[in-house]
């Protein structure tokens, strides 16, 4: 398996001169599985505008495209690349969409393809050329056939939203953004008259519980893409319940997990390159180190799962 990160800012593109050695594009990464010719794409960032372009002088050349396109979501930064999609335009394409949708009375279709009307876009879902298919996932394990398997799992975040495992022959490839960890939803403070010290208690192990099943999610993969958008100083500050993680979270949790890779995900918009460094400085793992090899995923970054290289 290879992994190929086209987009990796959170919440919405950030080009400029500050953030070009990290990339401003949001989140959609590639997966090759390189034995089978076959493409998975994680995620409709506006990363995935540049992945339909490279595509095109790609694969194109071969035939039509045939692949399937996994959201963690639809917040608008995971899906705003998708009417930039070259090969949505092209006969023969044929693109399997899964992902998660909140409400029952909302379809992925009608969430996703929704950006393609004339309010917000020149061209309508009705007038493209390709052939799409959408299809609703739940917690649960799929099996995509050529020996590929994918397990999803609930994550902590405002709407729906999975995290992915992908298993090809013996390697793993796990995604766990957008989250944040679990906390205890109950009043916790024993001078407040709300508190329960019962409730409190139960909320406290509800919470623990969740976040070991987060955990053992993702426990020994090859790679972990995992939320990291804010320091732990911006998360105690103001950005709890925001539905992103503190890095030194997902370092943590990363290590009791016994993972081979970590790649911190999602920068905040407002980060620079030169911040990202520092921060990468700080979370990096000693040369003497057992725990995963950690860094903070940059756009044309490419990875093989097998050698690491
Ligand atoms: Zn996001
Ligand atoms: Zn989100």
């Amino acid at each position: 398996m290879r992994v190929r990160f086209w987009g990796v800012r959170g919440s919405i593109p950030c080009p400029g001169p500050t953030t070009v050695r990290y990339g401003g594009n949001t989140p959609c990464l590639e997966l090759r599985l390189p034995d089978r010719d076959r493409l998975v794409i994680i995620d409709a960032g506006s990363g995935l505008r540049e992945l339909g372009n490279a595509l095109l002088g790609r694969d194109l050349a071969r035939g039509p495209l045939v692949t399937q396109l996994f959201l963690t979501h639809t917040h608008w930064d995971h899906i705003m690349g998708f009417p930039f999609f070259v090969p949505i335009y092209i006969p023969g394409t044929r693109l399997t969409v899964y992902g998660p949708a909140t409400y029952e009375d909302e379809s992925l279709a009608d969430i996703v393809g929704g950006q393609l009307t004339y309010r917000y876009f020149p061209v309508r879902q009705t007038d493209l050329a390709a052939n799409i298919q959408y299809v609703h996932l739940r917690e649960g394990r799929y099996d995509l056939g050529e020996g590929l398997v994918v397990s999803t799992k609930y994550l902590n975040h405002p709407v729906l939203c999975l995290g992915y495992r992908f298993e090809y022959r013996g390697l793993t490839l796990c995604t766990a953004y957008d989250t944040e960890p679990f906390a205890n939803v109950f009043c916790t403070d024993p001078g407040d008259p709300a508190f329960d010290e019962a409730i409190a208690e139960e909320g406290a192990r509800a919470a623990a519980e969740e976040n070991a099943r987060v955990e053992a999610f993702f426990a020994g993969a090859d790679l972990l893409i995992y939320d990291a958008q804010y320091t732990r100083e911006e998360y105690q500050a103001s950005k709890r319940g925001w539905g992103h993680s503190p890095m030194d979270h997902a370092v943590a949790a990363a290590r009791r997990a016994g993972v081979r890779r970590l790649a911190l995900f999602h920068h905040e918009p407002l980060r620079t390159d030169d911040q990202l460094d520092a921060q990468a400085a700080i979370h990096a793992s000693g040369p003497d180190d057992p725990g995963p090899e950690i860094f903070f995923a940059r756009e044309g970054t490419e990875i093989d799962l097998a050698t690491g290289s």
